[in-house]
């Protein structure tokens, strides 16, 4: 090794060439949480979820039901939660359409439609994507279902889609 720079095979990563573009958009800009067993103790609402079933948490002491799905009831604090399924029917409360400004990875889907859905039968409000209908075709209390869909990094999340 003589004439080698001292230090220059052990300064740790050379630049080499850029990294691949990565699929997933920057951590902070990333509207999908992370949902293996290693990043969240709720990951078996994303494990139901590719199964066809939105499910949530409820608390059997006090029976207080909580959305999004929580390791720790917020009226008792209890962690002893338990696994309820939800219906996945249910009305939409109020929309919005997004025609402009969409979020990073979401330019080419404009324009499309979010909005808050009552959920039939319990006491929930879900925020989420609704697909299936133009938004000028959409309607405050239309009826929809949640439905997963695959994620191109191969996570799973719900939408609601319109009934025909
Ligand atoms: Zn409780």
């Amino acid at each position: 090794m003589a004439g080698a720079t001292p230090g220059a095979q052990s300064a740790g990563r050379s630049p080499g060439p850029p990294e691949p573009p990565n699929e997933r958009p920057p951590f902070l800009l990333d509207f999908f949480p992370l949902e293996d067993a290693t990043q969240t103790r709720l990951s078996r609402f994303f494990d139901e979820l590719r199964l066809g079933r939105l499910m949530t948490t409820r608390c059997p002491k006090d029976q207080s039901l909580s959305w999004p799905p929580r390791v720790v009831c917020p009226s008792c604090h209890s962690e002893e939660m338990e696994w309820v399924e939800l219906p996945k029917g249910g009305s939409v409360y109020a929309f919005s359409a997004v025609l402009a400004g969409a979020p990073l990875g979401m330019e080419s889907e404009v324009p499309f439609v979010v909005g808050l859905v009552d959920l039939d039968g319990v006491p929930l409000r879900l925020f989420g994507r609704i697909v299936g209908k133009s938004w000028e075709a959409c309607r405050l209390g239309m009826s929809v279902a949640a439905e997963p869909f695959e994620l191109p990094d191969g996570r799973v999340f719900y939408r609601f889609r319109t009934e025909p």
